[in-house]
């Protein structure tokens, strides 16, 4: 376990032009009046002290449109992309927020296990994450009471911003102590003064960051909601758009799709980000529809968040990003479906008769 180090805020573009020799380096860029992950070609682009990014940094490890191979019947060829994406130089993936590295976690749960994803897991290993702490709260995230504000794995440096104009910066991995011998005289080895200054600005932290909804008990509040109400009146504004689900960095759901030439004897087959608010996504041979009404595909999405995926991961499928508050055209504030289920069953959860 490698020491934790001092660097000056000011050094972060050394860093990256020392980088720039091994990696395509990314990281929040300023986009219009937001910000969005984008490749870094001038370190002056790079932002460390943003709020929040329209998308998540999910579009590295599984992009929005991926061709997973080609094929050709008249040539009796098949191409596939895997050998491409292991050739591809490494990445530097900078100043990726605690509910990220949280997100990237759940996404590894998921491409792992029993059926590892290829295509996913080429693309993690060559990417290598410099994480970084907020000390204070963004406009929509509540990630205090999704328990996403800390991390203890998933990034290979991270970095907390204390006094001095300063980041403290602690080593998760063999990747991140190599970046640091990359600009070895940027660092400090960390002193007593130094563990002071990382104390104060966790506490700032701790006292800063607000939590906002209680998610104690929402498996059972779920259990008990199926047949709700709530839902109906929750869904009346959703125009079922899915950008809630293409901004969300613990959604995952994609479709494969054969891209036919016009002779129908070659085409790519690409694999694209896809929702469960889509209407056809619940669709199946035979035209049945699981889940036909806008409703149920409302209702669904949460559900699978908060609880199937903590019944099949242990952990809720949600970090509190607020990505999605943000991007809904219908002001549909993820803090206010939770905080509203909760309350349902707090008043009177016998009165309910679980309907
Ligand atoms: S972004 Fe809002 S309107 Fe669009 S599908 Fe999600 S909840 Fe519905
Ligand atoms: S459901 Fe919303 S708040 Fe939760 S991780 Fe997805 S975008 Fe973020």
């Amino acid at each position: 376990m490698s020491p934790p180090y001092v660097m000056k805020r000011t050094d972060i573009k050394k860093l990256v032009e020392a980088a720039s020799n091994e990696y395509d380096v990314f990281g929040p860029v300023k986009k219009r009046s937001k910000h969005v992950f984008g490749k870094i070609d001038n370190p002056d682009n790079l932002v460390m002290d943003y709020d929040s990014t329209i998308l998540s940094p999910r579009k590295y490890f599984q992009p929005q449109n991926e061709v997973m191979m080609s094929f050709d019947l008249e040539e009796n060829k098949v191409e596939d992309t895997l050998d491409e994406l292991r050739a591809m130089r490494p990445r530097l993936l900078m100043a990726v927020h605690s509910c990220d590295l949280n997100g990237i976690l759940h996404l590894d749960r998921v491409f792992g296990g029993e059926y590892t994803d290829k295509y996913y897991f080429a693309r993690r290993e060559k990417t290598t994450i410099v994480g970084i702490n907020c000390l204070d709260s963004c406009e929509y995230g509540f990630c205090r009471s999704m328990n996403t504000h800390h991390v203890v794995e998933g990034y290979d440096l991270f970095l907390t911003p204390i006094s001095g104009d300063r980041y403290y910066v602690q080593v998760g991995t063999a990747k991140g102590e190599h970046l640091v011998h990359m600009a070895r005289d940027i660092f400090q080895e960390a002193g007593p003064e130094d563990f002071g200054a990382f104390k104060a600005a966790l506490k700032h932290k701790n006292e800063s960051l607000p939590h906002e909804v209680d998610v104690e008990g929402i498996n059972e509040y779920l259990d008990l909601s199926f047949h709700h109400e709530f839902w109906d009146k929750m869904a009346e504004d959703c125009v079922n758009c899915g950008a809630c689900a293409m901004v969300c960095p613990t959604c995952y759901c994609y479709d494969v799709v054969d891209d036919l030439d016009l002779s129908l004897t070659s085409a790519d087959r690409t694999r694209k980000w896809d929702a469960c608010l889509f209407q056809e996504f619940a669709l199946v041979a035979g035209g049945h529809n699981f889940r036909e009404s806008p409703a149920a595909r409302f209702k669904y999405r949460f559900y699978h968040k908060m609880r199937g995926f903590a019944h099949d991961q242990g952990i809720l499928g949600c970090t509190g990003c607020g990505r999605c508050t943000a991007a809904c055209p219908s002001d549909i504030s993820i803090k206010d479906v939770l905080k509203e289920l909760s309350g349902i069953w707090e008043v009177a959860p016998t009165a309910q008769g679980g309907k």
